[in-house]
């Protein structure tokens, strides 16, 4: 069971992950988590790094799509900016709704990574739906109440995995 809360690989943030990573692990498919992830989550507009990010892994032929649990104006509006495409209110780690959309732009995903912040959210559903988890270090301190809850155990689970060298840094795989 605690399996499915050790990550794939471990990073400090997602800006820092060259493409090589993702190429390496032959994949052509980066899902991403939004809050604290790619931005803040009172960031409502893509910052210039992200803008950045994007475009370079697109032009390395990896597409983007943001999964986030975050309500849909906020997600759609962002995404779009980014010209990404996006599953909101996605309700991580539960499944249903980011499988429906999986299914339907038929993401093959033994070709994808995702890239997280949270073990409880991102790391859980990564393991669930059987994608390699990237676990990135938070963005900003800011969270949101809910998040604040989960923290708690995220910050208990992270302490395991360094100590105990379940996951390696991305950098060392
Ligand atoms: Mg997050």
């Amino acid at each position: 069971m605690w399996k499915k809360f050790i990550p794939f690989a471990l990073a400090d943030n997602i800006y820092e992950i060259e493409p090589w990573f993702y190429k390496k692990y032959g994949a052509t498919t980066l899902i991403c988590d939004l809050d604290n992830t790619l931005d803040a989550y009172y960031t409502m507009k893509p910052s210039k790094e992200a803008q950045e990010l994007i475009k370079k892994l697109n032009d390395n032929g990896i597409r983007v799509i943001i999964i986030s649990n975050n309500i849909s104006n906020r997600v759609k509006d962002y995404a779009k900016e980014l010209g990404c495409e996006f599953v909101s209110s996605a309700r991580k780690p539960f499944r249903y709704k980011s499988r429906k959309f999986i299914k339907k732009n038929h993401i093959d995903l033994n070709k994808t990574i995702y890239v997280g912040d949270q073990v409880f959210t991102d790391v859980l559903f990564a393991n669930r739906i059987k994608i390699k988890c990237v676990l990135c270090n938070n963005l900003v301190e800011k969270d949101q109440f809910f998040t604040k809850i989960n923290k708690f155990f995220d910050k208990y689970l992270r302490k395991i995995i360094i100590k105990k060298e379940l996951a390696k840094n991305w950098r060392d795989m």
